[in-house]
């Protein structure tokens, strides 16, 4: 593994570093006066196109699409660093260079699974930022870290399929510009094969019997600028059967093999806001002063922004190198590496963000800075994309089967 960016990644670095000065900082207070503006919170206030604008036409656009088909053609391990660039602004940078979580993953399933004509319908509008998506498998009812537990029914009926179940948490979806939701459902609910029991479906939004019903919260904040997390009804809503992506009970496989990047993708943000936590925790100390010394002259102090400058850099090197093992290797050859970081990326961060809250004092948990919401982020990701719990169980099966 070379410990240097190639050619193409610095220079890509260098341009998303421009970009993220110029237009993406000076825009994080526009985009929330816009959107106090706007008739809803969930309309996409005009900065953020005209941010998409900008970097399309700079080149900074499907950055995280390895298939040089669709996207920018980059390995994981030149797109991990533009990624962890994006972190430091998760509400703008990645919507406005299209590198946004679910649709990112959900391109990725449509360029992987879909059929030539799913892919002019969803697929082109997406790539193109014209459209956003969302992806429906947590229910409310059922422990959904185990997706075989998934009720919603995908029932055939004649040249349609008929969909019925209750989905939560869906991000992204509270933005009307959503227009389509990959849902996970079942095909086969009785099938002996526990995980070909799944499919996954496309299904529009104004399908009748689909209800956007209410928005989630997360740490009571909303998540506009994602899109929010909707509960989502579908009541036998009806779509063609040519919206089925792939074959009946292929559902499982394909969310297995979406979350792998998915997961990554996180991580790579996540450095990126643990080093703008670093940074806004420096600028802090040196400019605030009590009982008779600036905060940077604590000890305390000290410790947290070393531990935290030690921690930024080992889990860049550990993501950086899942990412090399992921473009040689593939994802499978990849999946401890992945479980390791989904793991150890999320809780460090959240620690990181809690001692720059900290060190902010009130102004730490208040609107006024970023860290507050940064830390809500953070956390949902030690849940979202499988619990922690879950990776270490399936790490530590793999760990042991070397001794039995
Ligand atoms: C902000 C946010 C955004 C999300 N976005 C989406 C989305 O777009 N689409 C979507 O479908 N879902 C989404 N989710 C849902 C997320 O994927 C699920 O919450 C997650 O998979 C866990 O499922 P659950 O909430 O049903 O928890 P449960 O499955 O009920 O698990 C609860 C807890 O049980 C413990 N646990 C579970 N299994 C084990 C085990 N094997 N060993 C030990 N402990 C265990 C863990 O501590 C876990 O946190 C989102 C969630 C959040 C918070």
């Amino acid at each position: 593994m070379d410990f240097a960016f190639d050619a193409r990644t610095e220079e890509l670095r260098a341009k998303l570093l421009a970009f993220m000065d110029e237009y993406v900082y000076p825009a994080e207070a526009v985009a929330e006066e816009q959107r106090a503006a706007l008739a809803s919170p969930w309309d996409t206030p005009a900065v953020v196109e005209e941010l998409k604008a900008e970097a399309r036409r700079q080149g900074l656009w499907n950055l995280f699409l390895p298939d040089a088909e669709y996207g920018a053609g980059l390995t994981n391990l030149q797109y991990a660093p533009l990624a962890e660039i994006t972190g430091r602004s998760p509400q703008l940078a990645p919507t406005a260079t299209n590198c946004a979580a679910p649709d990112t993953g959900n391109m990725e399933v449509l360029a992987q699974f879909a059929d030539e004509q799913q892919k002019k319908q969803w697929l082109e509008p997406l790539l193109a930022g014209e459209i956003r998506s969302a992806f429906a498998m947590t229910e409310p009812e059922v422990a959904s870290s185990d997706a075989t537990n998934i009720t919603t029914l995908i029932e055939r009926d004649g040249d349609e399929y008929v969909i019925t179940g209750r989905k939560w948490y869906i991000s992204g979806a509270m933005n009307p510009d959503c227009k389509i939701f990959i849902v996970m459902g079942k095909t086969d609910p009785d099938g002996d094969d526990i995980r070909r029991q799944q499919s996954m479906i496309l299904v529009p939004r104004d399908t009748p019997g689909v209800t956007v019903k209410r928005a989630m919260q997360v740490f009571g904040y909303e998540d506009h600028s994602h899109g929010g997390h909707a509960e989502v009804i579908f009541d036998h809503a009806r779509v063609p059967v040519s919206n089925l992506i792939g074959e009946e009970g292929g559902g499982f496989a394909i969310a297995q093999a979406r979350l792998g990047p998915g997961r990554i993708h996180h991580c790579m943000r996540l450095i990126g806001m643990a080093e703008r936590a670093i940074e806004l925790m420096c600028r802090r100390a040196v400019s605030r002063t009590a009982f008779g010394k600036a905060l940077a002259q604590q000890g305390v102090v000290h410790n947290w922004i070393a531990d935290a400058r030690v921690t930024v850099e080992q889990l860049r090197l550990l993501v950086l190198k899942t990412a090399w093992l992921m473009d040689t290797v593939g994802n499978k050859g990849a999946h401890t590496e992945i479980q390791a970081i989904k793991i150890a990326t999320p809780r460090a961060v959240v620690d990181i963000l809690d001692r720059a809250i900290q060190v902010h004092g009130a102004g730490g948990v208040s609107q006024d800075f970023p860290l507050a919401e940064l830390y809500a982020g953070a956390r949902t990701l030690m849940i979202a994309d499988g619990p922690d719990e879950v990776h270490q169980r399936s790490l530590a099966r793999r760990e042991l089967k070397k001794y039995v």
